[in-house]
This record gives structure tokens, sequence and C-alpha cells, in this order.
């Protein structure tokens, strides 16, 4: 489902079969209401063929897989020339990282006025801005449950431990959230002032 090697989800495309698409490119992310286990996410995506289609996506691989703390998928490492486990390369560093108080992913809650650490199963809306360099993203915080918009960089949603050192917030409480249409959300996103905030811990 998740490729480490290009920072990508699988997913099914119905003109393309089976297209590889990055965090970014996801548009909306919604839980499916039951009690699997792990937890299962609509998510609707923009294609490479143009559309928007609609795959589900387990917590697990939205979460975790990123960090490669979950996919065992045989690698050559170019160090040893051995075929290893990804999970073991990936998953030590990102273990590492988190212990020293890296974050993998975060985002600036507006409420509480503070940058926070976040997963990307927090995220609920994303819109590229127009020229595409950019991400409006939604993000539900998970200490106040609060939605907040940030403007960050497609490498701060795709890749993990890449954190923008500013980011766009805008100041107020997006109310919709799961209830929001994309355009709705687009509407309000670009129509939206924003304020430059930094992330980092210091
Ligand atoms: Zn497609
Ligand atoms: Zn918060």
């Amino acid at each position: 489902m998740y490729d480490a090697l290009t920072a990508s989800y699988r997913l099914s495309c119905p003109v393309h079969g089976e297209t590889r698409v990055r965090l970014s490119r996801f548009r909306r992310l919604e839980q499916l209401p039951g009690a699997q286990h792990p937890s299962v996410f609509r998510v609707e995506f923009d294609c490479g063929c143009g559309g928007e289609h609609a795959g589900l996506v387990s917590h697990d691989d939205l979460d975790w897989a990123p960090l490669g703390l979950q996919d065992d998928t045989p690698f050559v490492n170019l160090m040893t020339s051995r075929v290893e486990a990804m999970s073991t390369e990936f998953g030590d560093v990102a273990a590492a990282r988190i212990k020293a108080g890296e974050w993998p992913w975060s985002f600036f809650c507006w409420p509480e006025e503070r940058p926070r650490p976040v997963y990307p199963s927090a995220f609920r809306l994303l819109a590229p801005s127009e020229r595409g360099e950019r991400v409006g993203v939604a993000v539900r915080c998970p200490v106040c449950g609060k939605v907040s918009l940030n403007l960050v960089s497609r490498e701060h949603v795709d890749v993990p431990f890449v954190n923008d050192r500013e980011v766009g917030v805008v100041e107020h409480v997006f109310e919709h959230d799961a209830q929001a249409t994309l355009e709705e959300f687009r509407s309000e996103l670009w129509s939206s002032l924003f304020d430059a905030r930094r992330l980092g811990l210091e």
C-alpha cells in the first residue's frame, strides 16, 4: 500500500489501474465509522489521470508506514549490497529521531497559538495552491480538537521529518470540518489571509 522509496501510496485508478499518490495529493480524509482494527480511512485523491478518485487506507498505512514502522518490503542496502527489510532500516531511524524530539509532521494550532506534532490521520482536507507548490491543509488538533488551516510546502506534507520553518496560518477556526465540501474548503482557504508562524521547537 505504501511505498517508502517513492513516499507514495498505491491506490487504484479506473484509467491506469494502479497509481502512486503522495500524501499532498490527498484531498479529503475521513475515518470510516465502526470498530475496525486498525481503523480505515476513506480518502479522495487527485490522480495523475486528471480525475479525482476515492480509496481506502488503513490507519497503520496512513500514520506508520511512512515512518517505516510497518513495511517489511525487502530492499537492497547499497552500503552492504544485502537484501534487508525496509522496516529495520527506516523504522530504527524514525524511532531514534522521534525520541530525540523531532516531529515527523507538525502543524500550527491557531486556537492554542502553538505548534503541535501530528500524524497524517489528523489531516482532514487538502488543496493545492494555484501554482501547485504549496498546499493548504485543514488539520484537526489531536489535543484541543479544533481545526486549523495551515499553508505549507508539499515536502512538509509528503516527507516525514521535513517541517517548514514557517507556515501560513489562517486566523480563524475552520468550523465545517468533515461536512465541508472540497469546493467550500478551497474557496475559504484561498480567500483567507495567512499569517506566518514559526514551527520550530526553539
Ligand atoms: Zn486516475
Ligand atoms: Zn490545538
